[in-house]
């Protein structure tokens, strides 16, 4: 993921729910971001961590990331 405002890769996926000790650590290392339990229709996905920006929607990452899921489902049922 590359920053659409600064163009920087140090940047960290979002993420929401409710956070298990696994994506605590995680956030300790500052590989990810919570971003709280609650998650509106317009949630951004992505955090940079040099200016701070945060962008994207994370209910269409997820959506891509089910589909992705899916497209690796159906390949292994075809094999
Ligand atoms: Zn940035």
């Amino acid at each position: 993921m590359i920053c659409p405002k600064c163009g920087s890769k140090n940047t960290v996926p979002i993420v929401y729910g409710l956070p298990s000790l696994d994506l605590y650590e995680k956030e300790q290392k500052r590989e990810i971001l919570l971003g709280g339990c609650c998650v509106t229709s317009d949630a951004p996905c992505c955090y940079c961590k040099d200016c701070g920006n945060r962008w994207g929607n994370y209910s269409e990452y997820v959506d891509k990331q089910r589909q992705e899921l899916l497209k690796r489902f159906e390949r292994h049922k075809e094999e």
